[in-house]
């Protein structure tokens, strides 16, 4: 197997590229991915100031790096969960990964925003707490980036996980989050602009170019994620791409090309208020999830219901 630029030994074949490359070649190749999903998407412009949300995990390390290596302004924006003791390993990882990069981090840490930690919610919240700690990094990310004076948030999602949750989606044909899928959601309504550059990148891919660039990352998966649903749509559209190489890309990208016409002319957009406690915007009502959760888990309640079950 030849890298199909230089003829020297590949390292890494993608079929759904009809293509095979050699480090060197895999490298421009992988930046030339994020390069056209951020042109295609029109996600920022080369001066934008663009904070990541970091992980620890492979894909937005993977991002953060991309889009350094590209020339980008690019912060990095890290939440300590507060899980033990896998989310202070993942902030050592981001701390180190910012200081070898000479870039500048910012740490948040969750109990200082909400007055509990992710593992101290879910003992007392009944919700799952996937979706309740996602709501509460989408709510401090959206905040600190506006904060911070960021124009634009980027999230380290790959193809994989965006093919995965279209096909979730489409299966329940959830047309609310349908009408939100796009590599790019505008600045509007009080949230800053959101971008996911890895877009075009497949999981493969991503991961190559972490070992590649020697990249440090967190490869613990959060003790509370069963995540058996995002895995399962993610290892039946491997199967059918393992038969039809581009099947996932084609499927995703030409839902992106459909939505395109459609998203920014919605006429039928939720219509959002600001929330009457922090302004955040919302649908929920007069308080938006964040500071009712804030309420639930809040003052005597809280440290009651924590004696509680300790
Ligand atoms: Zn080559
Ligand atoms: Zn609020």
């Amino acid at each position: 197997m030849k890298c199909i630029v230089c003829k020297k030994e590949a390292v890494i074949k993608l079929p759904s590229h009809h293509s095979a490359f050699c480090v060197e070649h895999f490298l421009q190749f992988f930046l030339r991915r994020v390069d056209k999903a951020i042109r295609r998407y029109r996600m920022f412009h080369a001066n934008a100031k663009i904070l990541v949300a970091v992980s620890g995990g492979k894909d937005s390390l993977v991002l953060w790096s991309s889009l350094l290596e590209l020339g980008y302004d690019a912060s990095g924006i890290f939440i300590n969960l507060g899980i033990e003791p896998n989310s202070d390993i993942a902030e050592d990882k981001v701390k180190q990964f910012a200081k070898e990069n000479n870039a500048q981090l910012h740490i948040v840490d969750v109990k200082d925003y909400l007055g509990a930690t992710i593992p101290e919610v879910n003992k007392i919240v009944k919700k799952p707490i996937c979706s309740v700690c996602g709501m509460v990094r989408r709510y401090i990310l959206n905040s600190e980036a506006k904060r911070l004076g960021y124009s634009v948030l980027a999230t380290g999602h790959n193809l994989d996980d965006e093919a995965a949750t279209l096909l979730g989606n489409t299966l329940h044909w959830y047309e609310g989050y349908l009408k939100r899928q796009y590599p790019t959601l505008g600045e509007e309504q009080g949230f800053v602009r959101k971008v996911k550059p890895l877009v075009l990148c497949s999981e493969k891919e991503t991961l190559a170019y972490a070992v590649i660039r020697q990249i440090d990352f967190d490869s613990e998966r959060c003790p509370f994620s069963r995540g058996a649903t995002s895995q399962f749509y993610k290892h039946i559209l491997n199967l059918i791409e393992h038969d039809m190489p581009g099947t996932k890309q084609n499927f995703l990208c030409e839902f992106f090309r459909k939505m395109s016409g459609n998203i920014y002319n919605s006429s039928e957009k939720d219509k959002l208020t600001p929330c009457e406690i922090c302004g955040y915007p919302t649908s929920a009502g007069k308080k938006c999830s964040f500071c009712r959760l804030k309420e639930q888990i809040g003052g005597e309640t809280y440290m009651s219901l924590l004696e509680k079950v300790v």
